[in-house]
């Protein structure tokens, strides 16, 4: 699960790592009266979405006086901000945090993330901050240092001596102090939290000396959301995409491709079989959707209806082998679907295992215009044929 910058900065705030003063806002009229409240100017807009990158798209604007703060937050708030990480049709920007602007010295990388290889966390750090740690580190390999932390030990102080001392050249004992309490509250956070990946890029110091997060992002893992109730409302649904949304809550396994031809599946296995042999008859699946072994009428329905609300797809192919799941609930759920939604697309199915006649019994006495094939290949076959 991803959060938000400024829910980042909070959490920061409450392992007293230290962060720029800053607010939320939602309207150029309450990012004007933030900005009268904080030090500045200069002041900095920054939206609040999901992907990174923000700052080239537009999406950072440093701001020099308060009709500039307004501008900024208008022009943010009605355009859909395009970042290398949001797609070409971009992202609505629906929230703005409000900053000071600080007066950088010098920035840095930080971030913690699982090692898969070596099975523990471990700390990035890279004094070429402010850039894309995976640039620096095709780039300038020897730039990125990496600590390994032993978790049954935590993060020692000796760590944050290893990463500093390679600075060159060195900031003050004073600062390193600062930095060193910071990262070791990062360690405990990222712990503490089931965190995937903290990151802040750039972690900077003012030119009066002062070690701050302007950055801040952090996934957690969403195994874990069970045991962090306070995490999991952090959670900003406008940020999925709808149709995964709608997936996620009726419990489906959905997972948005590139092609037309919308497949439904019950077990992963043969989901991902279904998807081969589509593309093996010439045509690209829109998604994968797997409605699972014991999947309800409801579950079906509700997964046909996350199909059929995509634009995108010109053929339907459902693919069921009754092993758990029974083709008469199957076929129940087709038809509850079609009762809410018009069904316009050619409908392929594949129907085999328990109850299968009575499943078929239950399509073919329904208003439904579908055509059945008798195994998985002439299914495929059926279904790239009305796109090709
Ligand atoms: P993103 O990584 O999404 O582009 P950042 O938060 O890293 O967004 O902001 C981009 C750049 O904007 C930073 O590298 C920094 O140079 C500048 N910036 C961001 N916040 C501030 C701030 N409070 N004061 C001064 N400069 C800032
Ligand atoms: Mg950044």
């Amino acid at each position: 699960m991803k959060i938000h910058e400024f829910q980042a900065k909070d959490l920061f705030c409450s392992f007293s790592i230290p962060v720029p003063s800053g607010k939320l806002a939602c309207t150029p009229g309450q990012a004007v009266d933030i900005a009268k409240g904080l030090p500045g100017p200069p002041w900095v807009v920054k939206a609040q979405i999901h992907a990174g990158g923000r700052g080239k798209g537009g999406g950072v604007r440093l701001t020099n006086s308060l009709q500039e703060v307004e501008r900024a937050a208008d022009e943010i708030l009605s355009n859909p901000l395009i970042t290398p990480q949001t797609g070409p049709s971009g992202q609505k920007v629906r929230q703005l945090l409000i900053e000071e602007g600080l007066d950088i010295d010098r920035e840095f990388y930080l971030g913690i993330v699982i090692d898969r290889k070596l099975e523990c966390p471990v700390i990035i750090f890279s004094q070429a901050g402010g850039m894309e740690i995976e640039e620096v580190s095709a780039k300038h390999p020897e730039l990125v240092l990496i600590e390994a932390i032993d978790i049954t030990h935590g993060f020692m102080p000796y760590q944050a001596r290893n990463l500093f001392y390679a600075i060159g050249p060195m900031p003050d004992k004073a600062i390193l102090k600062g930095f060193s309490a910071i990262l070791s509250q990062l360690y405990k956070l990222f712990i503490s939290k089931d965190c995937s990946l903290v990151e802040i890029n750039p972690f900077v110091i003012t030119k009066s000396g002062r070690p701050v997060a302007l950055d801040a992002k952090i996934n957690f893992d969403d195994n874990a959301l069970f045991r962090q109730k306070e995490i999991a409302q952090l959670h900003d649904p406008y940020e999925m995409d709808e149709l995964d949304a709608r997936a996620s809550q009726s419990n489906l396994n959905y997972i948005r491709l590139d092609g037309n031809i919308g497949a439904m599946v019950n077990g992963a296995g043969l989901a991902m079989a279904t998807m081969d042999l589509i593309k093996l008859a010439g045509a690209e699946p829109a998604n994968f959707l797997d409605v699972g072994g014991g999947a309800s009428e409801e579950m079906v329905a509700n997964g046909l209806k996350i199909i059929l609300s995509d634009k995108r797809v010109k053929a339907i192919l459902i693919n069921i082998f009754g092993g758990i799941m029974r083709c008469d609930v199957l076929a129940r759920g087709v038809v509850k679907a079609a009762e809410d939604v018009e069904i316009k697309v050619p409908l392929i199915v594949r129907l085999e295992g328990t109850n299968v006649e009575e499943g078929r019994e239950i399509l073919r006495d329904s208003d439904l215009d579908f055509s059945v094939a008798k195994d998985m290949e002439e299914a495929a076959r059926m279904v790239a044929q009305q796109v090709s």
